[in-house]
């Protein structure tokens, strides 16, 4: 058998950590059971100490996620590593993940501590968490820019204190391949317990290079990547999971080494994180991306019907390209509507959630001729979110065209109590999105709106994303429908909904103490 890769996904952690990717504990359960789905080693669950939503999101994935391990965040404090422990003891199988800074600009900018001090934290942090549980994971936070020596120091050290895996961030995302594989092979070669650790990459894309770096890496022995689906992450993004584990897979006769994804599930948790997140995957994205392997060019169709492997190195059909073709339609009874969603890992809770589900479904159904399950994916999404809102939709209507002005009226519910408010606009959204405030007044700022058709054909449901900012907080919000007017009233809205939400949650980025 070919050495393993370990697969540490972070896109409920890190990914969550990008400006408007925020997730609700249901959204990221939904999340956790499609990384499930797809084998992944490791789920970073989130930060839990960051505020008692993080905390019970943690604890409701660490119950519900039996195969792969469930990973909780927490700094070089105790008190940040006993909430891990707590959120994470629900889980057949928990890590506690650990760390502190040990570049020499973050100890003396951020921690205000010198090497020393840090190093103790840092042996001291792994010494709690091993009182909790055999599997504790130590970062050195923007290790990219540590000093060689002192890194070999703490890792030896951190590792003699029972971490099992050492992870080396590019926290920032300042490496380049070659120097950040050779970073790896030297700690590999220098540290003296080095084999009684696993070798843990933890890269970001501000350069581009958190995919080549993290494989550069594996070359020299790094055996788990950090990484996340459709590289979401904080500024530029993390790895790419996606790209990681297919790169990996294409060209063993490079790596030398597997993973355990069930790799057929990768294009459906990719459309998942997108719709929940809000964050759309360009087109021309590695291995998820629309066009990945859309073949155009007539001389490429022409080489690709001949023999496929004239232009393709990878099969669509085994990245999930093909496995979610499935159609529902107005005829299909509650029966198949309950085996699909189970088989696109989707549980609902009860018979009542169900039903309200069902009711969707055949609302959908009557304007749509076939369901897919990129149309099932964003029919719960808004149910689930209902169930949460405090503001809610109760009509709106638009009139637009030639020779008028555009102007809309809605009805919301706020609270329990009911508003109207008409507003005129540039444009059908504009004059919705204006009637909108004209009830909650929120003062936010649209910073992105975008629509994209969730499957094909002109009866296709809009996906609305719109972003909002308000007093440097930044909210991403989500709606479908096949009507994009009230796509976009519904995305407008949910957007407010998590704004209206006070967020008092603590960045693991922070300084200590913080
Ligand atoms: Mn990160």
């Amino acid at each position: 058998m070919a050495d393993q890769l370990l697969v540490f996904d972070t896109t409920l952690r890190d990914g969550e950590q990008s400006p408007g990717a925020s997730m609700t504990c249901e959204e990221k359960v939904r999340i956790a059971r499609a990384l499930e789905r797809l084998r992944v080693d490791v789920i970073e669950a989130g930060f839990p100490i960051a505020s008692p939503d993080d905390f019970k999101a943690v604890k409701a994935v660490a119950e519900a996620i039996t195969d792969s391990r469930v990973c909780g965040l927490a700094r070089a404090l105790n008190k940040d590593i006993e909430r891990a422990a707590e959120a994470l003891k629900p889980a057949r199988a928990g890590r506690i993940h650990t760390f502190i800074a040990t570049s020499p600009i973050h100890m003396r900018e951020k921690l205000r501590m010198s090497p020393e001090a840090v190093l103790e934290a840092a042996v001291k942090a792994v010494r709690h968490a091993r009182q909790f549980t055999d599997d504790v994971e130590f970062s050195a936070e923007d290790a990219g820019r540590s000093d060689p020596d002192f890194l070999c120091r703490v890792m030896e050290a951190v590792i003699a204190a029972g971490a099992r895996t050492v992870n080396v961030p590019d926290t920032v995302g300042y490496s380049v391949p070659a120097q950040f594989g050779e970073l790896i092979g030297m700690l590999r070669n220098r540290i003296p317990n080095a084999d009684q650790a696993v070798f843990s990459v933890h890269c970001h894309n501000d350069l581009g290079l958190a995919v080549a770096n993290s494989l550069a890496a594996v070359q020299y022995g790094a055996r788990q990547v950090e990484c996340t689906i459709n590289g979401l992450g904080e500024r530029a993004g993390n790895a790419a999971l996606e790209e990681i584990v297919m790169a990996v897979r294409t060209r063993q006769d490079v790596f030398g080494c597997s993973t355990r994804i069930d790799t057929p599930h990768i294009v459906a948790a990719s459309r998942l994180v997108s719709t929940i997140t809000g964050f759309a995957v360009q087109p021309n994205k590695a291995i998820v991306g629309a066009n990945a392997f859309a073949h155009e060019a007539g001389i490429h169709q022409d080489g690709v019907i001949k023999n496929r492997e004239t232009y393709e190195i990878m099969r669509a059909e085994d990245v999930g390209w093909t496995a979610n073709r499935m159609v529902l339609g107005k005829h299909s009874g509650r029966n198949a509507f309950r085996a699909r969603l189970a088989e696109i890992g989707i549980a609902l809770k009860d018979d009542a959630t169900l039903n309200q589900a069902f009711e969707r479904f055949k609302d959908l159904a009557d304007k749509k001729h076939e369901i897919f399950d990129e149309d099932l994916q964003a029919l719960v999404s808004e149910g689930a979110l209902e169930a949460v809102e405090s503001v809610k939709l109760v009509a709106l209507e638009t009139a637009s065209g030639t020779g008028t002005k555009p102007h809309a009226s809605v009805r919301l519910v706020w609270n329990g109590k009911d508003y109207e408010a008409r507003a005129e606009g540039g444009g059908p959204v504009d004059a919705a999105f204006r009637a909108i405030e004209g009830v909650i007044a929120s003062g936010a700022v649209l910073q992105l709106y975008a629509v994209n058709a969730i499957t094909s054909g002109t009866d296709a449901q809009g996906e609305v994303t719109v972003r909002l900012e308000r007093r440097g907080r930044i909210v991403n919000g989500h709606g479908a429908d096949t009507d994009i007017v009230l796509a976009s009233a519904k995305a407008y809205l949910n957007a407010l909904n998590k704004l209206l939400v006070p967020d008092n949650r603590t960045h693991p980025q922070l300084p200590r103490g913080m």
